[in-house]
C-alpha cells in the first residue's frame, strides 16, 4: 500500500537521512501501512491521512538517525510505541540494530506484534507494559544504549521513564515540535533531580513537508 510517488518520497527523503533503502525494504513499509490502514478502521491507531504516511510516520521516525550512531549490535527502546513510532520504520531500516517496543495500551500492542510477525522481523519484540512497571525489573535496567518516545508526555514526565532504561554513557531522546523550547525551561529546573544532562536539542527538517523535528538528547551520566 504505497504508490509509486510514496514509494520514491521513501527512498529519497530516507537518502536525506543517510539511510539506503532497498526495493524489500520498501515492500515492508507497504505491508506495514497496509496493516496500519487497515486495522485503523476498527481501532484508534493513528489520525494522520494515509497520503501523509510516508512524511509524518515513516520519515519522521528515520529522522533520529540524523542525531544517533544506530549500529550494529546497539540496542534502542521506544517507550509509548502507539501502533509503531518510531520503533517499526527503525527496525525496518536497520535490521542490524536491536529494538524493544513497550505500550501501555494492550490493543496497539497487539497489532504491533502481529505487524512484527507479518513482516518476520527478528531485530525487535513489543511488551504490553507502562515504562514505570517495566522499569521495575531489574534486568531492564542500564542496557539500553538509547530509550526514545514520541508524543508521549511533556519532558518533565518523560525523561524519569526512559533514564532508567539506559546504561550511563547513553541517551534518552525525545521527538519533539516547535513547542520544545517551553518544555524545556520545565525540564533544566527538573533536570537536577535526574541522572541526566541536556546534551543538545538538533532540528532535522523533515523532507517533502514544511515540518521541524526537534529531538532533545539527554546524557545519562552514571548507572542507576
Ligand atoms: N509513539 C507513537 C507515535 O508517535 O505515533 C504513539 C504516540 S500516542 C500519542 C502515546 C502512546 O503512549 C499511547 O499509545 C499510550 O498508550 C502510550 N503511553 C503513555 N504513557 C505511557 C507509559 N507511561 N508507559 C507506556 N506507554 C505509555
Amino acid at each position: 500500500m504505497l504508490t509509486m510517488e510514496q514509494r520514491r518520497r521513501l527512498v529519497e527523503g530516507a537518502k536525506q537521512f543517510g539511510i539506503s533503502l532497498e526495493e524489500w525494504h520498501c515492500d515492508q513499509f507497504a505491508t506495514f501501512g497496509a496493516l496500519l490502514y487497515e486495522t485503523n478502521k476498527f481501532v484508534n491507531l493513528t489520525r494522520i491521512p494515509v497520503d501523509q504516511m510516508v512524511e509524518l510516520h515513516f520519515l519522521d521516525s528515520l529522522a533520529i538517525s540524523k542525531v544517533l550512531q544506530l549500529s550494529a549490535g546497539s540496542s534502542l527502546l521506544d517507550v509509548g510505541t502507539g501502533a509503531g513510532f518510531p520503533g517499526i520504520p527503525l527496525a525496518i531500516a536497520f535490521p542490524r540494530v536491536h529494538f524493544v517496543l513497550i505500550d501501555g495500551t494492550r490493543k496497539k500492542v497487539e497489532f504491533v506484534r502481529m505487524v512484527i510477525e507479518s513482516l518476520a522481523l527478528r531485530n525487535v519484540s513489543v511488551f504490553h507494559y507502562r515504562a514505570e512497571d517495566f522499569a521495575k525489573i531489574p534486568s531492564n535496567r542500564s542496557v539500553f544504549d538509547f530509550a526514545v518516545a514520541r508524543a508521549v508526555a511533556p519532558m518533565e514526565r518523560l525523561l524519569p521513564w526512559l533514564l532508567p532504561f539506559v546504561k550511563a554513557g547513553g541517551y534518552a531522546v525525545a521527538y519533539k515540535g516547535s513547542s520544545v523550547d517551553a518544555e524545556l525551561d520545565k525540564l533544566r529546573i527538573a533536570i537536577k533531580t535526574f541522572n541526566g544532562s541536556i546534551e543538545r536539542v538538533v532540528s532535522v527538517a523533515l523532507p517533502f513537508i514544511e515540518i521541524e523535528r526537534k529531538f532533545v538528547l539527554v546524557r545519562k551520566q552514571s548507572s542507576s
